[in-house]
């Protein structure tokens, strides 16, 4: 009986490789096998599992993990792993422009960091952790839902709590309404802090009133939506408000798993003179300390220093700690993902591996069964065109991507290999030498030893200006790559009355043409009743002794074909002669 495993509706590529006691570089590279390039890291959702168990042929059936709605997400994923205990809430800070985030973030901080402690990295921190009543929190240090759409938009569930800042001198604005959807869609909790009520004009009922016209009704009004009126300028308010935050954490009930190596998410990093690459992490579950091998998209580290934001060393750090790592190889970049490995080989691997991933850009994030299935299907018979693109500014990478998206049918479809801002690189010919990929750039040029290289390595660059210029191009090339239309023509049938000789190779008979003409050279469908026994080719037709090339309707001739299989001809059949063309395809 196949093995049953329970997977959840997605699960990184590590953890898979764990539950089907599989090497985690094999299971990557069936995955890679399948033209799916993945990371120890990326997440698959079940159904991408379960194609990719088939195909391996393990004899392990996956079953979906029933979920349990009341849990948060991040502890559904961690309580397979083992016992979870409560962690600190992270909570990120929202808000129209100029109602107070920064501030905000500002008076916590300063009133609750010990002195003294700062320094160490203090241009670069992005998030902090604080002590209240004894109790951790942590706070992203970005204010702005951009900074939070962007972690978002990484896979990361990593927020628990929003605050969304409303001055109360100011009301609700559109980018409060943009922080409350961003909070809603993302499932997190919403704390209100009604800042500004120290100054004049501050009217907090009425934030409460347009509270409630957004579906947030307040504690006090009967709703259960939690506000707080405070002042980040004179600090009134600012403990309730930590208040509120460690009561909706213990309603929660956060948790996450301490006893196992750490992952989390990269929030920055940067080099640092005399430190090298840096990197500012959030840890989501498990323990990391200093010596540990860490993976981080394509680069890793054995961890030199661990500190805390305030660069305060740390000789362990656990769930919702963000920690200063150094010892990085290179910088890892935002949103990527890291995680604690056995040794140095697997991380230099596995970064490796990321690397290749990042090069491949097959899109930001999950991988679905849907792709999965469309690249296995591209696989078997879709052709695809290669291409690498460059451009100016991320939004005319962006529309020229989704217009080249846009351009796949069933047959062809165009494959992304990278993209990227700026000129084209040394390191964009390596790679469209290694993968055959064209290279189109838009608004940026070609440094002249780039094009030395490109031409060295017969690499083609096309420039372009204009947007429809570049797609009109790329059309033409995956217009080529579309299998010729085969039109057929008929042109006469002939009924066989007398069979002179046969052949393994050679037919030669005599007959009657009833409609239209026999024309040699020329291609024939030998037909019994309405089936097709073979398809001939005409090699000789002959009026009486006389070699022509053309006999008409009603008259008798004499017929030599080619064929290439066993033909039992029989009088009464009939040849029905035709020509076939191929004409090019566009899209
Ligand atoms: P952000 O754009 O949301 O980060 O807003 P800032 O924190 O930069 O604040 C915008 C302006 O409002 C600054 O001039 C602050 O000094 C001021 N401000 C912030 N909070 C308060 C407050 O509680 N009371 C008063 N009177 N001014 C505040």
């Amino acid at each position: 009986m196949s093995r049953i495993i329970e997977v959840e509706d997605t699960i990184t590529v590590g953890a898979l490789a764990d539950k089907l006691s599989l090497p985690v570089t094999r299971l990557i590279s069936e995955l890679f096998k399948n033209g799916v390039m993945t990371t120890v890291n990326e997440r698959i959702d079940f159904d991408t599992a379960q194609i990719i168990v088939q195909e391996i042929g393990l004899d392990v059936e996956l079953q979906k993990k029933i979920q349990e709605i009341a849990l948060p997400k991040r502890d559904k994923r961690q309580s397979n792993n083992g016992t979870a205990t409560s962690r600190p809430p992270v909570v990120a800070v929202m808000g129209h422009v100029d109602h107070g985030k920064t501030s905000l973030l500002d008076a916590i901080r300063d009133a609750h960091v010990a002195k003294g402690e700062a320094g160490g990295i203090t241009q670069h921190i992005s998030a902090y952790q604080i002590t209240h009543n004894k109790r951790p929190i942590t706070f992203l240090d970005t204010p702005g839902h951009e900074a939070f759409a962007a972690i978002r938009e990484h896979g990361a569930h990593l927020t628990d709590i929003a605050i969304i800042v409303i001055a109360a001198d100011d009301g609700i604005k559109p980018q409060t309404l943009e922080a409350i959807r961003f909070a809603r869609k993302a499932g997190t909790k919403i704390i209100v802090a009604i800042n500004k009520i120290d100054k004049e004009g501050a009217d907090s009922n009425r934030i409460k009133q347009q509270l409630a016209e957004q579906n947030l009704l307040v504690e006090e009004w009967g709703g259960d939506t939690v506000a707080v009126e405070l002042s980040a300028k004179t600090k009134k308010g600012i403990d309730n408000l930590l208040d509120m935050i460690l009561l909706v954490a213990d309603v929660e009930d956060y948790r996450a798993v301490v006893d196992a190596p750490a992952v989390g998410l990269i929030i920055e990093s940067h080099v640092e003179q005399g430190r090298g690459p840096v990197a500012n992490a959030l840890i989501e579950e498990g323990t990391l300390k200093p010596g540990d091998f860490v993976v981080a998209g394509a680069t890793y580290a054995k961890i030199r220093t661990l500190d805390t934001t305030n660069g305060k060393p740390l000789a362990l750090a656990g769930p919702s700690t963000p920690v200063v790592i150094a010892g990085f190889k290179a910088p890892p970049e935002f949103g990527d993902e890291f995680s604690v490995v056995y040794d140095e080989k697997t991380a230099r691997s596995l970064a490796e591996q990321g690397a290749i991933q990042k090069h491949a850009d097959t899109g930001h994030g999950d991988i679905s069964s849907g792709e999965l299935i469309r690249i296995i299907n591209r696989n078997n018979k879709v052709q695809e065109l290669n291409i690498i693109v460059r451009a100016d500014v991320q939004g005319s990478l962006t529309s020229v991507v989704d217009s080249l998206k846009a351009l796949d049918t069933d047959e062809v479809a165009i494959r992304i290999v990278s993209s990227g801002v700026g000129n084209i690189s040394d390191n964009d010919i390596r790679t469209a030498a290694s993968s055959d990929a064209i290279i189109y750039g838009f608004n940026v040029v070609a440094p002249s030893n780039v094009k030395r290289v490109a031409s060295r390595d017969k690499v083609e660059i096309r420039l372009y200006s204009v947007i429809y210029e570049l797609i009109d191009d790329v059309k033409n090339g995956l217009s080529k790559l579309l299998a010729p239309e085969v039109i057929e023509t008929d042109l006469g049938r002939l009924i066989v009355r007398a069979i002179f000789k046969t052949t393994k190779t050679e037919i030669i008979c005599g007959g009657e043409v009833t409609k239209g003409k026999m024309a040699v050279p020329a291609l024939a469908r030998v037909m019994r009743d309405s089936q097709k026994l073979a398809e001939v080719e005409i090699t000789n037709l002959k009026r009486g002794p006389q070699d022509v090339k053309e006999v008409l309707e009603g008259e008798m001739c004499g017929l030599s074909f080619k064929i290439n299989e066993r033909v039992e001809l029989q009088e009464g059949d009939h040849i029905e002669v035709f020509t076939r063309t191929t004409v090019a395809r566009s899209l």
